[in-house]
């Protein structure tokens, strides 16, 4: 799993960059779990984990889970975008969305060649 966090942190890395923004608060965790409840059963990508004070209920913590069996079974194209989809709730704050772009739940925008990345970066970049 060692692989697989180093390549996350790297796209976490070039989603800082391309969006500008701060990630520190976003650490990312590989998960072995085949089911977690609330994730769509057994068969869940990815989530952002929001951790709250037990008194003040103020948001102290987030955490952005991958389901190590989902991530080895990805294209690299998707790999990155699973990732720029978690940073985007979790950097971003942004919601879902239903057209097909990165902010898309549960289906992949991204052609397998990667020829429209570039232009879903921008649109995500002009949601901010
Ligand atoms: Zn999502």
């Amino acid at each position: 799993m060692a692989e697989a966090a180093l390549l996350a942190l790297l796209y976490a890395q070039q989603f800082s960059v391309q969006l500008n923004t701060p990630i520190n608060m976003c650490p990312i965790e590989f998960s072995r779990e085949a089911c977690m409840s609330g994730q769509h059963e057994c068969d869940w990508h990815a989530f952002v984990q929001n951790t709250y004070h037990p008194v003040t209920r103020e948001l102290t913590t987030k955490k952005i889970i991958i389901n190590y069996n989902h991530w080895v079974k990805l294209d690299p194209v998707h790999r990155k975008e699973l990732m720029y989809h978690e940073l985007g709730h979790c950097a971003l704050n942004l919601k879902h969305v239903s057209t097909i772009d990165i902010m898309r739940p549960r289906v992949y925008s991204t052609h397998k060649d990667g020829s429209n990345w570039d232009e879903l970066v921008e649109r995500m970049k002009a949601t901010q």
